[in-house]
Parts: C-alpha cells; sequence; structure tokens
C-alpha cells in the first residue's frame, strides 16, 4: 500500500499558520487522493490505502473545510456519500438517501457531537425528554436497502453513491438469513436497511481460494463482501457466504414505532437478523460503558465490526435533528482505533507448500492483536518481501486483515539501527534441499521434488482439512508421523492405513487409532467436488471444483477431458484448464487417482452423499437417482439451499432439462427451462408442491427462511 508522504495525514502544511494559497493547495491534494481512494474502495473493491489513513486524510480535509469555508465546493468529497453505481448493473434511485455516518474517535467528540445535536434541537424537547440512545455494533459490510410488496421482497440495492445504487436483487435472493418473505404480512411497500456482511472464517476461506488461485487478496471482509454482492452473476455470490443484519426502516414513525429498539424488535419478529447486542441506555456514560465493554469483547463475534453507532433512540428527535449531506444529525459512529501493534521480526523462515511453493514467513515477537497472540505471518513471496523491505531484526507495525490473517503493515523505519541484509529466499528447498524453479509467469520459487516430505505433508493436511475430505482426528503432528516414518507416501496411502499401523504412533491409543481408522474410512463418502478440491491441484479451490464436477458428473469424464473442455467450463478458463490436464496427465498422479477409486472413494456425483453429516435428514432418499430441475426465482429458500436438499435426499440438482430430467421445480418468472420442459412433456412441479413433496422428511416443516439462529450470546450486561 503506498505510504507517500504527500498523502500521509498531515502531510502539507495545514496548521494555523497556512496561508490561504497553501491551504488551497493542501483542500487540491486531498481532495485529489481521498477522491481515487474512494473509487478503488468502493467501485473497484480494492483499497490501496489503510482505513485509518483514509479517515485521517478526510478528516484534515474537513479541518481544512471548517477553517476555510470559502474553500468549500459542493462536489468535496466531505459532502457527499462516497461511491458510485457500477457498469453492468441497473442503476436505482433510492427512495430517500442512503446516508453515511459521521464519524467520532473519542469520548470527547462523541459528548461534543451530542452537546452540538442537541442544543440545535432545544426547544422541541418533549416534557419527558429524551427516550436515550440506542447503541448498536457497527458492522463492517456494505449498506443495502431492501424492498417488499405485501410481505414478499421484490427489489434489493446497493448504497452507490447515496442517490443511486446497483439493483442487486437476484443477488440478495442468495443470502442466507434474508428472509425472501416475511413472518407476519405487512400491506403494502416496506422498505428495510441494514448491512452485508462476511463472516471473518468465511473471509479467510475465501482470501485461501484467491492465493490458491493467485488473484489479488481482498483486503478486509467489507470489500469482499461488496465485491461478492456486486457480481453479475448471482451463483458466484451465493458461493461466498454472505449474510445480512437489519437496522434501518425509514418511515419507522409512520409505522408507529417510536424507537429504534423497538423497532429492531420489530424488524425481528418479522423474520430478520438482527443484532443481538443492541441495547437501549439512558445516558452517554452508558454509551461509554458500552463501548469499553466491546471493545474487546467483539473479537469473539464471528463477523468484524469496528465501532459502535450511537442513534437517538426517540424516533421523534430524527426529524428534529434532519441529515446533512452525508449523514444522519441524530447518529454518530464511534470508531475503535485501528489494531495495530509494533512489534520485533525475530526471524524470516521458509515454509513450503504443498505444490513445493517456498513462502517466507515473520517470525514475530508475541504480540497480542484483535484478541488472539500473534507470532507469525506470511509475507508471501520475495516481491511482497522487498516491497515492504522487511528485514530480520526490524520492529514492524502487524495488523490483521479482517481481524483473523496477521500481516505485516509496515516497517518501522526509524527504528532500524544497523543495516541488515536484505532477505532472500534460499535457492535450494530448505526440506529436501533440490534447486529451487520458477514457473514462467510466476513470481513464486517452487521446490519441484515431488516427493519433498514438506510437499507431502502438507498435501495431507489440505486433503484431510474440514473442506476437503473432513477427516477429523488427522491432525498436524500425526501428519507428520506418518509421513516421517514412510506410512504414507502418498494420498491413496492413507485408505490402507490399519489400526495396527496407529497404535504404535506418538500419543495413538487403541481407541484414537480406531477413530481415526473409521473417520479415514467416513471419508471416502464426501461428494467428488470435495475430492477434486482436497487433492490440491493448483489454482483448483472449492468453488472451481464444484464447477467442474457439475460439468463432468463425477471424476472419470473429468479425467479424459481436453484442456479445451475443461477451459469451455463457465468459471474455469485456460489456466485452470491447464493445471488440471497437468495433473491428471502425470503418470504418479494416474496411478494415485485409480488407488483411491479402488478403495471406494466416491468418484460420480450420484454415488455420493453424506447423509450422516446431516441428523435433521432421515435415511429415506425419496430422490434417488431423480435429476431435478429448478427454474425461476424461489420464494422460501435460495437455489443453492434446496439444490443441497435435493442432494441430501439422494437426487442430482441438474441445470438443463432434457428426456432425463425426472421433474421441473417452477418458480416465479421462470425462464427458457420453463418451455423446454413443457416441450419436452416433463413433470412440472410448483415450489409449493415441491416443499410439500419432501415434507415427510423434514422435522420441521420449513427448511429454510425461518428466523437464523443468535449470532452469539449477549455479554455485555448493560440494562435492558
Ligand atoms: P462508514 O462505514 O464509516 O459508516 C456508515 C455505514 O455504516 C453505513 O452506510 C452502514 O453501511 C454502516 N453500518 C454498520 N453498522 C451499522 C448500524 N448498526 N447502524 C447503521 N449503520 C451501520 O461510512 P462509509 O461512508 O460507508 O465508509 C467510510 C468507511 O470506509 C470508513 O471506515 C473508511 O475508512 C472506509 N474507506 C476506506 C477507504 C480506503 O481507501 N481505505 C476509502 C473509502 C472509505
Amino acid at each position: 500500500m503506498p505510504d507517500r508522504d504527500d498523502l500521509r495525514p498531515g502531510g502539507g502544511n495545514n496548521g494555523s499558520g497556512a496561508t490561504e494559497d497553501e491551504a488551497a493547495h493542501r483542500i487540491l491534494e486531498l481532495r485529489s487522493a481521498i477522491t481515487r481512494a474512494e473509487y478503488l474502495y468502493y467501485v473497484e473493491d480494492a483499497p490501496e490505502l489503510q482505513d485509518d489513513v483514509y479517515d485521517a486524510l478526510l478528516r484534515e480535509l474537513q479541518q481544512l473545510e471548517a477553517k476555510h469555508p470559502n474553500l468549500v465546493t459542493p462536489d468535496s468529497p466531505t459532502r457527499r456519500v462516497g461511491g458510485a453505481p457500477r457498469e453492468g448493473f441497473v442503476k436505482v434511485a433510492h427512495l430517500s438517501p442512503m446516508l453515511s455516518l459521521d464519524n467520532v474517535f473519542s469520548e470527547e467528540e462523541l459528548r461534543a457531537f451530542w452537546a452540538r445535536s442537541l442544543r440545535e434541537a432545544e426547544g422541541h424537547l418533549w416534557r419527558d425528554g429524551l427516550r436515550g440512545f440506542a447503541c448498536e455494533l457497527k458492522i463492517d459490510g456494505l449498506a443495502v436497502s431492501l424492498l417488499y410488496e405485501d410481505g414478499l421482497f421484490v427489489r434489493g440495492a446497493t448504497r452507490g453513491d447515496g442517490l443511486v445504487g446497483e439493483d442487486v436483487t437476484a443477488n440478495l435472493r442468495t443470502l442466507r438469513g434474508l428472509p425472501l418473505a416475511l413472518r407476519k404480512t405487512v400491506p403494502g411497500r416496506l422498505e428495510v436497511r441494514g448491512e452485508v456482511y462476511m463472516r471473518r472464517e468465511d473471509f479467510a476461506a475465501l482470501n485461501e481460494e484467491r492465493e490458491e488461485r493467485e488473484e489479488p487478496l481482498f483486503a478486509n471482509p467489507r470489500n469482499a463482501a461488496a465485491g461478492a454482492l456486486r457480481q453479475l452473476d448471482p451463483a458466484v455470490t451465493a458461493s461466498r457466504k454472505l449474510r445480512f443484519f437489519a437496522y434501518f426502516v425509514p418511515d419507522a414513525i409512520q409505522r408507529g414505532l417510536a424507537g429504534q429498539i423497538e423497532t429492531l424488535e420489530w424488524l425481528r419478529d418479522l423474520g430478520f437478523p438482527v443484532q443481538d447486542s443492541s441495547r437501549r441506555v439512558e445516558s452517554l456514560d452508558q454509551v461509554c460503558a458500552f463501548i469499553a465493554h466491546w471493545k474487546e469483547a467483539r473479537f469473539s463475534l464471528p463477523y468484524v465490526t469496528d465501532g459502535v453507532v450511537i442513534k437517538a433512540d426517540d424516533l421523534r428527535l430524527w426529524d428534529v435533528l434532519g441529515r446533512t449531506a452525508k449523514a444522519p444529525r441524530w447518529a454518530v459512529a464511534f470508531k475503535y482505533p485501528a489494531e495495530e501493534k509494533r512489534t520485533l521480526l525475530r526471524e524470516i523462515v521458509v515454509s513450503v507448500g504443498r505444490t513445493g511453493t517456498l513462502t517466507p514467513v515473520a517470525i514475530l515477537e508475541p504480540v497480542h492483536l484483535a484478541g488472539t497472540v500473534v507470532q507469525r505471518a506470511s509475507l508471501h513471496n520475495q516481491d511482497e518481501v522487498a516491497r515492504k523491505d522487511v528485514r530480520v531484526g526490524d520492529y514492524v507495525w502487524v495488523r490483521k486483515a479482517g481481524e483473523i490473517i496477521p500481516e505485516i503493515v509496515r516497517v518501522d523505519r526509524d527504528a532500524r539501527k544497523d543495516d541488515p541484509p536484505p532477505f532472500l529466499l534460499p535457492r535450494t528447498c530448505p526440506v529436501c534441499g533440490s534447486p529451487v524453479v520458477t514457473l514462467p509467469d510466476e513470481v513464486a520459487l517452487r521446490c519441484p521434488n515431488r516427493s519433498c516430505p514438506a510437499q507431502i505433508k502438507e498435501g495431507l493436511r489440505h486433503f484431510a482439512s474440514r473442506s476437503g475430505m473432513d477427516i477429523r482426528g488427522l491432525g498436524e503432528k500425526l501428519v507428520d508421523q506418518l509421513v516421517e516414518r514412510n506410512l504414507v507416501r502418498n494420498l491413496a496411502d492413507l485408505y490402507d492405513l490399519r489400526t495396527e499401523d496407529l497404535a504404535g504412533l506418538e500419543r495413538m491409543g487403541e481407541t484414537s487409532a480406531r477413530k481415526l481408522v473409521a473417520a479415514i474410512e467416513a471419508s471416502r463418502r464426501r461428494p467428488p467436488a470435495r475430492l477434486l478440491a482436497a487433492l490440491g491441484i493448483r489454482h483448483v479451490g472449492s468453488r472451481t471444483a464444484e464447477l467442474i464436477v457439475e460439468r463432468f458428473r463425477g471424476m472419470e469424464a473429468l479425467l479424459t477431458a481436453t484442456e479445451e473442455e475443461l477451459a469451455a467450463v463457465d468459471g474455469v478458463g485456460p489456466r485452470i484448464a491447464a493445471s488440471v490436464r497437468a495433473f491428471v496427465e502425470d503418470p504418479e498422479n494416474r496411478i494415485m487417482l485409480r488407488r483411491l477409486r479402488e478403495k471406494g472413494v466416491a468418484w460420480e456425483m450420484e454415488a455420493a452423499s453424506s447423509p450422516e453429516e446431516d441428523a435433521d435428514f432421515p435415511m429415506e432418499r425419496p430422490f434417488l437417482g431423480m435429476r431435478i430441475v429448478f427454474t425461476g426465482d424461489l420464494e422460501r429458500a435460495t437455489r443453492g439451499e434446496v439444490e443441497e436438499l435435493v442432494k441430501r435426499l439422494g437426487g442430482v440438482p441438474t441445470s438443463s432439462v432434457s428426456a432425463k430430467t425426472s421433474f421441473v421445480v417452477v418458480g416465479r418468472n421462470p425462464g427458457s427451462k420453463f418451455q423446454k420442459a413443457t416441450a419436452l412433456g416433463c413433470r412440472i412441479v410448483s415450489e409449493e408442491e415441491f416443499w410439500q413433496m419432501i415434507k415427510p422428511f423434514r422435522n420441521d416443516d420449513f427448511p429454510f427462511a425461518a428466523s437464523p439462529a443468535p449470532e452469539v450470546e449477549d455479554v455485555s450486561g448493560l440494562p435492558e
């Protein structure tokens, strides 16, 4: 990320001594830097600046404009909501502006903000006084507006520039927990606003997958969520596991609601996910207690929060206080300081990954950061080390991207004493000693020795991981022992392991050995897409594996597919196709794959299922062998959810209608598949009929779109 002096907050002369000319110059400089940062952040979802640097630039601009009001222009970034609709989406004019929030960074600023707002409301305050404040955690996601007609979700849009957003209805329909039909009917039109976000672990998994595909990483869950929501293909959005929290009803007061917390409860009753942590408090002291409590406690939530939003709870005050062009005046966001700590970089070690990539890893003096102790941070590759100019013995600033992935932000150059030599990756593999190679068009150095113990171990870990074959009990230490004792030389060897082979290993009794063998056995039933992802082929993560297996209906046809056929799969492309082809053509891999097949690992889509994983479902599989097609918008569940259901009930969800189709489920606004099904004389089933069909096989009668589970236990201890 650039840290150029001209962008540094306070980089210009904005002190009281600044002349009008100097101020004008700095203002222009700041506006240009901020506008560029906003474009990268809101439109490209790929910021170059850290948020706190951006915040500081914006504050500097605000302060300068306050001192020189004659230099303020209506297009200044201080006067408008950042962002613009992305090309390719239908634009939507909001019914009322979707605003940003003013930020405060300290208790004094919070009190000053509030005193100022209330001064303006004087004379309007009612005899019974204020109803207190609503405190809500500020979710680090992106705002959306949802429209419901007679209780049904009809349109969803991003905030955009506050006046015009992007129509992302199809993408929003794929979100878990976003009710497509409200639990209680609200006649006419209802607008609800809230935040789309990505959970920390989903963000980490997505970035892992992107690293796998050598695609640029998302800086934080907010950019990842924005990128996922603003996809032209809803299937991509669906795969990114976005979630939603509701927090605003623009016309709440007209609906007879009196307070913000009451509104949240109302939204909850309608079936919207609402944060459990939100509280009404009586005084600013209690607001400060809420802020203090959640400063650390927020790290235990599964999603990222970057502050507390304090709103006047009394909705009457909202009208009285009104808004500026950019933000409401009845609310303010208290921003927690960015969790960034300075620590010593003790050493840079080199790890060898499952495809042989050499990755430099910084070993740090342990430091407490965003809820955990951090001791290591990946430096990714030689270029990254050079770009950040990180050297052993340096003091470095560390943070966690998305509060989960430790990263070195920058070096404290002033603290560098001697002139330590720049770090260079070795020319030989640190584990097996083979000379390393660089593949064409790649930054990474690789160990080419496929029998390198490091590669075998990492490959096994990946194979056994939760998103792979999910072999419970096969942890790090065990993998090390299996490889070091030559019990496992490739993935297929795992399925030869017997209890007696394992029982002699360290910390492995007879019972654990038996359990592990059973877990390895059970993993044979994982669907072929999981198998393909678990093989660790370069550039092939979970999503890509699903696309490929869906197209070839399993592994067999994939083994003989040409590079062109692979590249023709939607979302795959030539680079991945070449990588898959190279993997399956390799003689050693072919033998390993044949052995996996012989061991009974699920090979074709129809054969795979894992009913044991889902206690909700009985073993009955009414759709066994059936090919089922969905078309049109479904009301009660997303496409991904119903397809998952079909799979669990033994069926095969298929994307195109053919003579082999068992039946077609038709939702609202069906597409061409409906016509084709009618022409071919396929059985047609309505969505309601489909739910009736599966009803006997569920414990509850409504599998999705019910009230989502609460996100976390409330631990705030603040007054109700
Ligand atoms: P914001 O995120 O600071 O605050 C407004 C937003 O908060 C609302 O639009 C809403 O989406 C959200 N929000 C979350 N929880 C909420 C709740 N409980 N109630 C109400 N609103 C809630 O403002 P913004 O204009 O969306 O973005 C500014 C942020 O983006 C800053 O944090 C800034 O650092 C970052 N940014 C960074 C860059 C960069 O280059 N790094 C560039 C532009 C903006």
